[in-house]
């Protein structure tokens, strides 16, 4: 990727930005996405997604020039919205999107079959590395 920014869903800087980074770096090695023009917006929600409050995290393509990667923090436990939060693994929704982001810079529809099918491998590599 050409470029990356870690922020909250206002901006504003995150304590863990620099793991989220870190993590992000090894994910990018292993995968080969440096190769890939793209920059990368990756949103860390406090509590959940509050446009979609059922996902972990969502990735989307914008213009052709930059890739949205949403992370929430703690996940919906239930369908009552606001009761029940869970926290969640950020970086294993992280591996997950970056699969899914990698799909989408090569041109690939974003399947989740594939995604989950390497996911664990993926964070369990990059956990070792951290
Ligand atoms: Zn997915």
């Amino acid at each position: 990727m050409r470029s990356v920014t870690i922020s909250g869903p206002r901006g504003g800087t995150l304590r863990d930005e620099d793991k989220i980074y870190t993590f992000f770096n090894h994910v990018s090695d292993i995968l080969g996405l440096d190769q890939y023009h793209y920059h990368i917006d990756i949103i860390v929600h406090p509590t959940y997604i509050h446009t979609h409050p059922d996902a972990l995290g969502l990735c989307y393509e914008n213009d052709g020039d930059s890739i949205e990667i949403h992370l929430a923090r703690k996940c919906v436990e239930g369908s009552t919205e606001g009761i029940g939060l869970l926290p969640s693994n950020i970086y294993r929704t992280l591996a997950h999107e970056l699969l899914h982001a990698r799909q989408t810079a090569k041109g690939e529809y974003m399947y989740e079959r594939p995604v989950r099918k390497y996911e664990d491998l993926i964070y369990e590599l990059v956990m070792e590395r951290m």
